[in-house]
């Protein structure tokens, strides 16, 4: 069988969208390490995935690979309350955190292969929780690596 087109992992024993079905499973029961690290795998896959970028073209996918690669999810839960305040007056209360070189890349261009993929940070399918954290954190710096 092919590899996946747009990862390049194997699509054997599980397809990308399988893992990612059992990933969403396991962020929703909210229990750590998985659901507050949500963001941030979500991210990771539709930047490996660019077909499925929402209509920003995953601006906020990327601002939020950033933020968690330089500062942790403190900095992701900041970028994600100020999304969701919008522009509130309360949004400004705290300095926004440090997104640098964070320009989006065209979803169309070439990028090297991922060396971290969904495949990887299932381990055997089940995305076990004493790897996942660290498993993310390459999967989130893998991403960023291979658009640059
Ligand atoms: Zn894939």
């Amino acid at each position: 069988m092919e590899p996946c087109a747009e990862c390049g992992a194997p699509m054997e024993p599980r397809s990308c969208d399988e893992l990612f079905q059992t990933l969403l499973a396991l962020d929703h029961a909210r229990q750590a390490p998985w659901g507050p690290l949500h963001g941030v795998s979500v991210a990771c896959f539709l930047l490996q995935h660019p077909s499925r970028l929402p209509a920003d073209d995953g601006a906020m996918a990327w601002a939020l690979l950033h933020a968690y690669l330089e500062g942790g999810l403190d900095d992701v839960n900041q970028l994600v309350g100020r999304a969701r305040r919008g522009n509130s007056h309360r949004a400004q209360g705290r300095p926004a955190p440090a997104v640098r070189g964070a320009a989006l890349p065209h979803r169309d261009a070439p990028h090297s292969r991922f060396s971290v993929t969904i495949h990887d940070v299932a381990v055997d399918g089940s995305f076990p929780s004493s790897e996942f954290t660290e498993g993310v954190r390459a999967w989130a710096a893998a991403t960023v690596d291979a658009w640059k």
